[in-house]
Formats: structure tokens, sequence, C-alpha cells
């Protein structure tokens, strides 16, 4: 962890919000476990920080993608519980069963696989979750005898413990009945095999929308960070989810055109007649995509100024007013859910969402904690 940087582009990660967010979520399910989705670096913000700060303030279960990010939390210290949601390639196990990660098992062929496997070089068990295909059709099954034979030949393995069975919503933040019929689905198949300890269906859409109790943990991601999945879900939800991300940066050139004059790449963008131009620190290799030109960030006296001609890897340019210098900051991303600048806004403007805005946020910026006993960086290109 390097406490150093040398650009003036960030990201502040508020932790605190992240802790506000997994209470008010949880006292929705105070009877729920909650499983702290931390994949992709957790979402950007930085997993092993965040999972850190949160098995802290009582999170004793965290779920990634792939099993080297759970053997990334491993290599620095979280020793609460770890699922891998994806498929861990069975013939990796092993690895699994090494670091005390547990594992999906998407069908029966990849028990079989998993199992022939094993090499007993680490006698301890592995934990199972068995995935169910609700009707997103990515992973798992649907086929109850197929399920059952996965049960059986968990219980007769003395290495396997069933754990858990679980199910993913394709349409949570939707306002129609595709989520209560794969619900249904999910609790008719469910319903039909031995229930293991842990039954769990409901993402961060989930978790807002369903109040039922069938399922006894929830698998929060997004909304863990202060982010609704669509204004439907905003709509229903009764908690008040605080963003948790800031992105800003600060002016390092300044240049007037005089009418005619372009900016950028292709000078895609002419000036109409005398215009100030400022350049920013950030670029598509920092994931601000391309697509954001005409985008407006915003100065800190509460001008808002587009981005002009293209984005380029490391830079970026503005239209500012006359009254703007170098060294001025600059919000890209507001942590306010009402700014113009808000992720919401920064998202639609380039039609994506706000999972994918901030997932491309890339290691290039340093990360800065705020909250209770937070106030450090980290910098992954000096780590
Ligand atoms: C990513 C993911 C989640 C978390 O989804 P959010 O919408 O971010 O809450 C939960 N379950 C599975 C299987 C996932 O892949």
């Amino acid at each position: 962890m390097s406490e150093k940087y040398y650009r003036h582009t960030v990201i502040d990660v508020d932790l605190e919000a992240v802790d506000e967010n997994y209470r008010m979520i949880q006292n929705l399910h105070p009877d729920k476990t909650f499983i702290a989705v931390v994949k992709a670096n957790a979402y950007g913000l930085g997993s092993v920080t965040v999972a850190d700060y949160l098995a802290a303030r009582g999170v004793g279960f965290f779920a990634v993608a792939t099993l080297d990010e759970a053997i990334e939390l491993r290599m620095h210290g979280i020793r609460e519980k770890v699922l891998v949601l994806g498929a861990v390639p069975p013939e990796d196990i092993n690895k699994a069963i090494q670091h005390r990660i547990a594992v999906t098992a998407p069908n029966l062929e990849w028990l079989y696989e998993a199992c022939s496997s094993m090499d007993g070089r680490y006698d301890k068990e592995v934990w199972i979750h068995i995935k169910v295909n609700s009707g997103m059709n990515r992973l798992g099954t649907s086929d109850i005898g197929e399920i059952s034979r996965m049960i059986e030949e968990i219980d007769n393995n003395e290495h396997f413990i069933y754990e858990g069975i679980y199910s993913h919503f394709s349409s949570a933040d939707i306002d129609s009945d595709v989520n209560a019929r794969e619900y249904d689905e999910f609790k008719r198949i469910t319903g039909a095999v031995k229930r293991p300890r842990y039954v769990h269906i409901q993402n961060s859409a989930g978790a807002l929308r369903v109040k039922d109790d069938y399922c006894n943990a929830i698998r929060v991601g997004i909304s863990l960070y202060g982010y609704y999945t669509s204004g439907y879900i905003e709509s229903i939800s009764e908690v008040k989810l605080k963003p948790s991300v800031m992105l800003s940066t600060k002016v390092t050139d300044m240049h007037t055109l005089s009418e005619g004059e372009g900016v950028s790449y292709g000078l895609t963008h002419r000036a109409q007649g005398r215009e100030k131009i400022a350049t920013l620190p950030i670029g598509y290799a920092d994931g601000l995509l391309r697509r954001q030109t005409g985008y407006e960030v915003r100065l800190e006296d509460g001008t808002n100024c587009p981005i002009t001609g293209r984005v380029c890897m490391d830079s970026a340019m503005i239209s500012v007013p006359e009254s703007a210098e170098i060294g001025d900051r600059v919000i890209i991303i507001d942590p306010e859910r009402e700014s113009e600048q808000s992720m919401e806004n920064y998202s639609v403007y380039s039609e994506t969402i706000s999972y994918e805005s901030l997932t491309i946020l890339s290691r290039r910026i340093p990360r800065i904690y705020r909250g209770e006993k937070a106030g450090f960086v980290h910098n992954e290109v000096l780590k």
C-alpha cells in the first residue's frame, strides 16, 4: 500500500457510507446472513480495504467472482467466509481447499470432475453451494433430479460439505412479474431437495424489493456502495442509500482558442469565438469513456463545463469560463445523489450503468479512503 501519488486525479471512497449502507440493508433483513459482494475489486473501490472495513464491523461472509479474487482476500488477511460465485475450474478444487474458500457447483458434471481432481494434499473440507438456474440461463441447473444426485454426491464425499443452494435474479431491477416467477421457480426447485445451511437468491435489487423469508442470506453488491440498480428500485426502496464514490481532478493546463481553432485529436471541436479550454489529467485509460465527450463536469465555483473534443488516453479537455485557472479542482462524479454529476447522470450520459462506470475506473487512479479509522491512500501502481 503506497501513501503516495503524483497526479491530481483521485477517487475518494467513503467507507463510512459503505458501512451505513450495509447497516440499512441488513436492517431490512435482520435475520438473514449478509453476504457482501466484493468481486471486481469491490466494484472498483478496493476489495481488500472494503472487506477489512466491513469485517471489523460485523460482516462475516464475502462473495467474489473468481478463485483468484478469493485468494487475494486470503493473502491480505481476510479470514471470514468467502464464496466464489463463478464456476471455478474443477481441476483447481485443491486450491479452494487450501485457502478455505467455498465454491459454486453449477452441475453434476462439475462435481464429478471436482471429485476426481481432489488430490488429498489438504486434508480439509470444501464448502459447496449448488447453483440453481431459475430463468437467467447463465450458470446452474433447474433439473431437480440432477440437484438430488449432486447432493448425494456431496454427502457421500467426506471432503465435501453441502452448505448452500442459490440462484440469481435476471430482472430484479425491472417492474414486472418476471422476478416473482423466478423466485417461485427457485422455491419449487429448492423445496424439492434437502435444505442446506444457506439458501439465497437476493442481489441488491432483490434485497431492496423482496421481504419474504424463504431465503436466509442476501448477496449485496452495488447497493452496499450506495447505488440503486434502477430508478424503479429507488422509487420503491425504503432505504436512502449513500453513494460512496467521488471522482475528481485538477486543471493542469489552459489554452485560449480563437475562432476556428480546434481541440484534441481530429480537432472535432472548433471554437465559435474566443474560448478558454482547460486540460484535465484523466482519460479513457483511467475509465473515462470516449463517449463522455459533452458530459459536464463541475468546477468548485459550481460552473458546469462540458468535455470538449475527443477524450484522450490520459487527458480530456473542458470548455471553461474566463475565471478558471490552472489548479482548479474539478468534480467528475459526485457522491451527492441529486447532483448533475451524480453516478446516475454520469452513467446515463455514456449509455451505461453504475456497475460499469465503477468497475472500469482503472488501477491508475489512487483511492483515498475516508471514514472512521480511515484517511489513507491506496495507490495500486506504486504498491
Ligand atoms: C454480482 C452478483 C451479485 C451482486 O449483485 P448486485 O446487483 O451488485 O447486488 C449477486 N449474486 C451474483 C451471482 C452476482 O454475480
